[in-house]
Formats: structure tokens, C-alpha cells, sequence
């Protein structure tokens, strides 16, 4: 078994970000800079907009953190977003999801530029992903393409299960896997919450992505012999022993997995840091093609 290692990756992948601005900043152009929209307290957003808000430091991007109430109004959020559209300094940015109940996510995203879209949320980008046109792929989808292939792991051919439909996660790397190109070229199964033998087409799987959000869910007997597996889920649970009170945790149970894989990743140094070095990606695109 090989550790698919999203944190050494994602390292790699910053270091080349770090030398593109620094010749950005040499040609005496303005680095990239990206924006985020974080609405409310929820303890999970507010670290996940400063670590990417920390990462733009590292490589040298500009960054604006733009933080509202949880009962901001929808017309102001929307407000915001329409100045962030016609902001010339800013790139892209992102609206940290989920939003407070009152406020309609789908309003917020067709209300973004799809140009600034550096989430790739937006439905001309997706629209644009299924054609196999030059878009921004949204990040997890993206970064987990990355780590495949960058350990070069081979996916034509190869039957690959997604466990998971959401619109940011299962579906776009659904469609990534299954494009005919040589880092696709996948068959591929969607399974979900109405999935019947879920257990069976798991273990058919040769490559297994796994994006639900229940803990521990995919056990030993639901992998392939020498599979390649990769856990996107991250959910927080209490945990007395860590300074911050909680930890994360995969949709894998990774201890009783690992042994069965060829390469499996791990949860938080595989898929997280991954999604947030393609962020940076996208950043950058979208300053390159301004
Ligand atoms: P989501 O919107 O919550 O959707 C979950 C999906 O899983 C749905 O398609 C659901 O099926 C399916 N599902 C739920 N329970 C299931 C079950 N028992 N059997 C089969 N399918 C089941 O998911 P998401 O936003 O993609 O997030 C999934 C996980 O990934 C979360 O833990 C999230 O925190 C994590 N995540 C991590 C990153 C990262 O950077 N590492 C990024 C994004 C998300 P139905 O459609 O039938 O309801």
C-alpha cells in the first residue's frame, strides 16, 4: 500500500504557484488576489476561509476577507457580490457554503461572475466541464484529479465507483473521471443514498472515491484487492485529547482498508489540502486570463 500524500502534493504545487507570481511580480504586474465571503459563526467555515486566506499569504496573493452576520440580508449579500464582479483588483472569490437558511445558495451563485468563479460553482462552469471546455473545475474534483495524476495512477479502462452525488464533489468528478482524455477515459459508477447492493458495486470498484460524510463507512469488506481509494469526507467529531476539541474524520475506515489498497489517502493530509492548493490554481488562471 502507498500513501496518496495530498500534503507533500499540495506543498509541490504551491512552490511552482510561488515562482509563477514571483515572475508576475518581476514583469511589474499585479499578483493574483482572491476574495472570501464568510457568512456567519459556523466553527467549520470560519477555518476553512482562513486557511485558505493564509495559504494566498504563503504564495503571495492578494487576499480580502469579507465577513457578515448570520442574519446578513440576501440583498446585501448580493450587493457585495455584484461590487466583487466589478472589482477590478480582485481575480476570483469564493462565498464559503453553507449559507445561513434565509439566503438562497443558488441566487448567491448565479450571481457571481462566472470569470471570478474560482469555486467553479457557477452553472456556466459546470455547464462548461461537462463540454470538456477550459473552465475552472471546482477544487476538490480538481485537486483530486491532481493527486492521481501526479502518482501517476492509471485510469483508463478501470472501472471507478463514486460514492456521493453532490454537485461539488460526486458529480464533477464523476464526469472528470469518465471524460475521454488521458487522465479519464474511467467507467464510472455514481452511487448514493438509494443505491441498492452498494456493498457489491464498492467492491467492484478500482478505483473508489468516496464524498458522503458518514464516518468510517466504507469497511474493509466493501474494497477490491489492490483498489485505489480516496476519502473526501471530513467530518468533525469531539475530540477532548486536540487543543481545538474536535478532529476530523474520513467517510473510510482507513485502518482496516489500508492493507487492501494499492494506494489509499488519508484524512486530513490527502484530499483537504489538495482542494486547497487548486483554489490557489484557479486564483491564479483566472489573474492570468484578465
Ligand atoms: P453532500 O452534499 O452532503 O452529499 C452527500 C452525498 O452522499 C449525497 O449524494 C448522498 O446521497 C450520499 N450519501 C449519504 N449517505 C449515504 C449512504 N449511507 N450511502 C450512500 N450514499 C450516501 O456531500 P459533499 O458536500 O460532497 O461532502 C461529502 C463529504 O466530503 C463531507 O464529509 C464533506 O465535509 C467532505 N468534503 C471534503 C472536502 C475536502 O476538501 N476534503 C471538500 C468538500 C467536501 P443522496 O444524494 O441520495 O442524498
Amino acid at each position: 500500500m502507498e500513501l496518496l500524500d495530498g500534503k507533500l502534493c499540495s506543498e509541490q504545487i504551491r512552490r511552482e504557484i510561488k515562482e509563477e507570481v514571483d515572475t508576475i511580480k518581476t514583469s511589474g504586474k499585479r499578483p493574483p488576489h482572491l476574495a472570501a465571503i464568510l457568512v456567519g459563526d459556523d466553527g467549520a467555515s470560519q477555518n476553512y476561509v482562513s486557511m485558505k486566506v493564509k495559504d494566498c499569504e504563503e504564495v503571495g496573493f492578494g487576499s480580502t476577507l469579507i465577513q457578515f452576520d448570520a442574519n446578513v440580508s440576501e440583498e446585501e449579500l448580493l450587493n457585495k457580490i455584484a461590487e466583487l464582479n466589478a472589482d477590478n483588483t480582485i481575480d476570483g472569490f469564493i462565498v464559503q457554503l453553507p449559507l445561513p437558511d434565509h439566503i438562497d445558495d443558488n441566487k448567491v451563485i448565479l450571481a457571481i461572475d462566472p470569470k471570478k468563479d474560482v469555486d467553479g460553482f457557477c452553472p456556466e462552469n459546470i455547464g462548461k466541464l461537462c463540454l470538456g471546455l477550459p473552465t475552472f473545475v471546482s477544487a476538490t474534483p480538481n485537486g483530486i484529479m491532481e493527486l492521481l495524476r501526479r502518482y501517476q495512477i492509471k485510469t483508463e479502462g478501470k472501472h471507478c465507483v463514486v460514492l456521493g452525488r453532490s454537485n461539488i464533489v460526486g458529480t464533477p468528478i464523476a464526469i472528470l473521471m469518465s471524460r475521454n482524455n488521458d487522465t479519464g477515459n474511467a467507467t464510472v459508477t455514481i452511487a448514493h443514498s438509494r443505491t441498492k447492493n452498494l456493498k457489491e458495486i464498492c467492491r467492484s470498484a478500482d478505483i473508489l472515491i468516496v464524498a458522503i460524510g458518514k464516518t468510517k463507512f466504507v469497511t474493509a469488506d466493501m474494497v477490491k484487492e489492490g483498489a485505489v481509494v480516496i476519502d473526501v469526507g471530513q467530518t468533525r467529531v469531539p475530540d477532548k485529547s486536540r487543543e481545538s476539541g474536535f478532529r476530523n474524520v474520513g467517510d473510510v475506515d482507513f485502518d482496516t482498508v489500508k492493507d487492501k489498497c494499492s494506494f489509499i489517502t488519508y484524512v486530513t493530509g490527502g484530499v483537504g489540502p489538495m482542494t486547497r492548493a487548486s483554489l490557489l490554481q484557479n486564483t491564479l488562471i483566472a489573474n492570468q486570463r484578465r
